[in-house]
């Protein structure tokens, strides 16, 4: 059976405790590979390379830093077929998806720091008058820790690790232990192109135990975190007392506003694909949806009819549009969801069960799910299902719309649709949500500021948002005579 090891030291290496985790592939429920499973030990094996590579990356000039990045990159794509079969085996999601975004987007993101961190600059101010001259250094941090979830696996693993590391710190980064091998093939890579040894140093293991480590460590300077709220929140008690830099991106539960005076054909096609594309495991998907009541009949019988026709099945067969569930512990999560909405009032307009694909009947399916509510206070549209499941209510104003969007705890994303641009204007200064898409959605550029309000998060990732977060200011301030 394949095994998936840790990247120390520029070599792949068993964990020194001798443990494994089975690793599933969540088309067929079958375990097809075997995950070596890092303690405390481990990362400090990891910490010693990377502080070791250190003083020789963090000197290393940005033309050649970029260089190396730019061949990741390039690396990236030409393995684009065998990274998205790797993503839909260990995912579930449709090999489509993983071809036309996923990998894609990693390859992105390490082009996108390595031109970045050409264009990175600092501040000076000449304090005038005075013979005073400040300039502002900003300088890596160190070693710096990326812990990443399983829902977009090497997308988000690279939206961390690509800025550390052009920023010139060198890194311990964790993948998910749900969705390991993407991160694991990363390691080859990165050798190929010439990435010097300990500068990326990946371990693979829990979050309780190697995760839990790497935030623990007192010399690992900083923590960029993608995962659910109560992880996060675990993370920041644990690194407030040593005064971490922690960039925290948390969980969703993101609205949808759909008003009359909308392009509705447009508006229609994007909302099925924001409800459920992949499996409805995108923290921004839009699971609360609110339509205006005038159009409120209509959307819901046309949103019905064409979330019946999605396809639910083998990742790998080309017609998916729905693959398979992470987990069979996420889908029993989604299912009790399911059950939940029904005890709350809630009716189930289409979707609601597990589905049995041919060939695959171990595998974790569920029927996209539209549920219809009375009470925006009910749990299902309270609390983060982050599965293939959806709710919808009517409203009737823009000041009870908004008031519905924004109580609840998160505040990642919103989606609003209308063609009145001084609604637009109103609603993107009150929804609050840390990135407004009007008539569009998951439209990103890489440029602009990413992550959420509330519970939702701490921090913004992006641009020169993330340059930011993984260097220090300094101000250096000279007299002059
Ligand atoms: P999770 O919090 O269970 O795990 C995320 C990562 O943290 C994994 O690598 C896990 O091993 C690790 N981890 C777990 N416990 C840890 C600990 N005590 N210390 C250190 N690391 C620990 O989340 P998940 O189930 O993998 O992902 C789903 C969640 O991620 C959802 O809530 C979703 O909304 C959120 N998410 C947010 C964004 C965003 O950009 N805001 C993007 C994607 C996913």
């Amino acid at each position: 059976m394949e095994k998936i090891l840790n990247f120390i030291d520029g070599t792949y290496c068993e964990s020194q405790s001798g443990k494994w985790l089975d690793n599933y592939n969540p088309s067929n429920g079958a375990v097809y590979s075997q995950i070596t499973r890092s303690n405390a030990s481990d990362v400090d094996r990891a910490y010693t390379a990377a502080k070791a590579a250190f003083p020789t990356w963090s000197n290393t000039t940005l033309e050649e830093r970029s260089r190396i990045m730019l061949k990741i990159s390039n690396l990236l794509e030409d393995r684009l077929l065998s990274l998205a079969e790797a993503e839909a085996k260990d995912n579930g999601k449709p090999l489509s998806l993983a071809l036309a975004v996923d990998i894609p987007r990693a390859a992105s993101n390490f082009r996108f720091f390595a031109n970045a961190i050409t264009q990175f600059s600092s501040e000076s101010h000449e304090s005038v008058g005075l013979q005073t001259m400040n300039f502002t250094l900003r300088q890596p941090l160190g070693v710096v820790g990326c812990i990443s979830p399983w829902n977009l696996p090497l997308y988000l693993f690279t939206w961390k690790i690509a800025p550390a590391l052009a920023s010139g710190n060198t890194v311990i980064a964790k993948p998910s232990e749900v969705t390991p091998m993407t991160a694991y093939l990363l390691g080859e890579i990165c050798n190929e192109a010439g990435l010097p040894k300990g500068v990326l140093n990946i371990v693979q293991g829990t979050g309780p135990e190697a995760g839990q480590a790497i935030v623990a460590h007192p010399e690992v300077k900083a923590i960029s975190f993608t995962g659910g709220t109560e992880t996060g929140a675990h993370i920041a008690r644990t690194a407030a007392p040593m005064f971490k830099k922690l960039s925290l991106e948390l969980g969703g539960k993101n609205p949808n506003l759909i008003f009359a005076d909308c392009e509705y054909d447009k508006m229609l096609a994007v909302t099925v694909r924001s409800s459920f594309a992949n499996q409805g495991q995108i923290c921004l998907c839009g699971s609360r949806i609110f339509v205006e009541r005038s159009i409120y009949d209509k959307f819901k019988s046309d949103f019905v009819v064409k979330v019946k026709q999605l396809k639910v099945g083998d990742p790998f067969e080309a017609k998916t549009n729905v693959g398979a569930l992470v987990s069979k512990s996420h889908m029993k999560k989604v299912q009790g969801y399911i059950a939940l909405a029904q005890e709350e009032g809630g009716i189930v307009l289409c979707g609601g069960d597990e589905v049995k694909v041919k060939g695959l009947e171990e595998g974790y399916y569920l029927e996209p799910t539209v549920i219809e509510i009375e009470d925006d206070q009910c749990r299902v549209n309270q609390e983060e299902i982050f599965g293939p499941v959806v709710t919808i209510m009517p409203f009737d104003t823009e000041t009870e719309v908004l008031q519905m969007a924004n109580s609840v705890k998160y505040g990642l994303s919103a989606t609003l649709w209308t063609s009145n641009i001084d609604r637009t204007m109103r609603l993107s200064k009150e929804l609050e949500a840390g990135i407004v898409w009007v008539n569009t959605w998951l439209n990103r550029d890489l440029r602009t500021p990413f992550g959420g309000m509330k519970a939702s998060g701490v921090g913004r990732e992006g641009g020169f948002e993330a340059l930011r977060f993984f260097t220090e200011a300094k101000n250096v301030c000279i007299r002059y005579e």
